[in-house]
């Protein structure tokens, strides 16, 4: 269980890479990097700019590095043989105080880099509640738009029916109209055919009615007379005398009546 345990964080720990401490920077570090007495660890370029200066202040916590081997810079990949060199000669506990202290920079390194990633996911994760409820308020408008049309919608689609209703009563009342129209048109039609046939019988008498008044209004009109008067004076003296006998009888008959008398 306990080597187990150990070759875990081991391997953990060998995975982790080493980032650059200015927060600007955050490069992945290989090569040459600057450490501090305050744990901290800068890219080559960075910690050049920094450190160059005095008193060297350090960017990450603005610790004071005014001792001689607060700032050092180092290889991160040394050589075998610098590896095989180091530490020989050293007192065991010695060597094991130098291991201690560089596994207690390595422990620190990754602790920081732990809160950050936290501290990053819960601010991520903040932005993704803000970001829900965003989503949600959203949602619950675009609904109510949503519902708001659907009502307009259906109202839009009841006035429609009611059209269509009133359209179709419309049409129907016109078709009833356009019957009757027809109907009235054909007895208009067939009235007018009956009229004309008994116009035509009526013209008959009725310009015999007329024709009565012109043969009346014209008795004293010399044209009736002209022909009538031809017919009585081409009869004749015989008779004319007929004529004047049968013209004046009232008088014989009113002599005979006061003769009877
Ligand atoms: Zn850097
Ligand atoms: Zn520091």
């Amino acid at each position: 269980m306990n080597t187990i345990a150990k070759s875990r964080t081991s391997m953990s720990a060998s995975k982790f890479t080493l980032l650059c401490n200015s927060h600007k920077c955050r490069v992945k570090l290989s090569g040459v990097a600057w450490v501090t007495a305050c744990s901290h660890v800068f890219c080559d370029q960075h910690g050049s700019e920094e450190f160059s200066r005095t008193p060297a202040v350090c960017p990450a916590c603005s610790s004071m590095l005014s001792g001689k081997l607060d700032v050092l810079r180092t290889e991160l990949t040394p050589s075998e043989q610098y590896k095989a060199m180091v530490l020989v000669g050293l007192q065991p506990e010695t060597v094991l105080e130098i291991s201690h202290k560089a596994i207690d920079f390595w422990i620190y390194q990754i602790n920081q880099e732990r809160l950050l990633m936290e501290y990053n996911l819960s601010r991520a994760g903040g932005q993704v509640l803000q970001m829900e409820k965003f989503m949600i308020q959203q949602n619950q408008s675009r609904e109510h738009e949503l519902n708001a049309l659907k009502g307009e919608i259906s109202s839009l689609k009841k006035m429609l029916e009611e059209y269509k209703r009133k359209y179709s009563e419309v049409l129907e009342r016109l078709n009833e109209r356009n019957k009757q129209y027809q109907k009235l048109q054909g007895l208009l039609d067939s009235l007018r055919m009956h009229t004309m046939g008994t116009v035509e019988k009526d013209t008959v008498p009725h310009t015999f009615t007329t024709g009565l008044v012109k043969q009346r209004s014209p008795l004293s009109s010399p044209s009736f007379i002209g022909p009538e008067a031809d017919r009585f004076f081409s009869l004749g003296p015989e008779s004319a005398k007929t004529f004047f006998q049968f013209s004046t009888p009232t008088q014989d008959k009113t002599h005979s009546f006061i003769k009877k008398n």
